[in-house]
């Protein structure tokens, strides 16, 4: 009879154990990126300023310079998927026959990143973020923010808003603020369109690479993607 009785109450704490870790796993999958069905090409993250030197470099999210106040990058670093990287490095050599070239707000992004923002923006902002449930076409390598500096002067060109300016301003359509800044935002946009990206026409800033579907949803921090030097040493 006692033997019975520790048994069962031993069961008890065992079925405890296995319901918390059960718990556990729904929480923590909740908390992942979405599960996709259907194939992908396999990544091929690209460093930016690496395939092309004239490409420069701004990342706001590894600085306090952004819409959340705090650093969620450790590196600033930009990656794109390869078709998408040389495509953007084409894009810049056009511009800068025009006198301008580009400058990478932020490329590649890590899904937990992109969780950090969703659940960082009021309800009524949520159109200029990605929800996390979906993923971002950052998250695929397949999108990337970016602006135009003045080879001339090496000064970023003014625009018709600020990066990640959240209001009406940042429409691609937007007809207020100066004709030079419209005409510099259209300049981009031409550029980028002629090698396959396509403008979300909420930020002017922010394109999208044609291709964006056919790769999967990643959740690498910027040091565990290997480049070409880094895989030679294996
Ligand atoms: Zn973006």
């Amino acid at each position: 009879m006692k033997i019975s009785y520790y048994g069962s109450k031993l069961n008890i704490s065992k079925l405890n154990i296995l319901f918390a870790l059960l718990l556990i796993s729904i929480v923590s999958s909740a908390q992942g990126p979405p599960k996709e069905d259907g194939t992908f090409r396999k990544p091929e993250l690209v460093e930016l300023n690496k395939l092309d030197s004239t490409i420069r470099l701004d990342i706001r999210y590894a600085t306090s310079d952004n819409f959340l106040g705090r650093p969620v990058y450790k590196q600033a670093r930009a990656f794109l998927q390869r078709p998408a990287a040389l495509a953007l490095a084409r894009a810049n050599q056009s511009l800068r026959k025009k006198g301008y070239g580009l400058i990478i707000h932020d490329g590649y992004r890590p899904w937990s990143v992109t969780k950090i923002f969703w659940d960082a923006t009021p309800a009524d902002k949520k159109e200029f973020v990605a929800d996390p449930s979906q993923g971002s076409r950052h998250n695929r390598g397949c999108a990337v923010d970016l602006s135009m500096f003045d080879l001339k002067t090496g000064k970023t060109v003014e625009m018709p808003s600020a990066y990640d300016e959240m209001s009406e301003r940042s429409h691609i359509n937007y007809q207020g603020g100066s004709a030079e800044a419209r005409r510099l935002r259209d300049l981009l946009r031409a550029a980028m369109q002629s090698e396959g990206f396509a403008v979300y026409e909420p930020e002017w800033w922010h394109y999208d690479y044609k291709d964006w579907k056919e790769y999967p949803i990643l959740n690498l921090s910027f040091s565990e993607i290997e480049t070409p030097a880094k895989a030679q040493k294996h």
